[in-house]
């Protein structure tokens, strides 16, 4: 029988990862969070800067500009 493309198993995988840190991004209450340059979408490797969550990683609000100039100098 013809085998699965590595690719594809990835992908899967890949899926069950995202699934699984969605599900740990909607139980957190995002109780601290710091400035951090993250990726601005999943599929995207373009860089911004937003607060992020201490806990779950997920962007959850834009510093402003003073707040980003600060982050840049450290
Ligand atoms: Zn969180």
């Amino acid at each position: 029988m013809g085998r699965i493309p590595k690719v594809a198993t990835l992908l899967g995988e890949r899926q069950k990862i995202e699934k699984e840190i969605e599900n740990l991004q909607k139980s957190c209450q995002h109780s601290t969070k710091s400035i951090k340059s993250v990726r601005e979408r999943l599929d995207s490797t373009s860089m911004v800067i937003r607060y992020v969550c201490d806990e779950c990683l997920l962007s959850i609000g834009y510093p402003n500009d003073e707040e980003q100039q600060n982050y840049l100098k450290q």
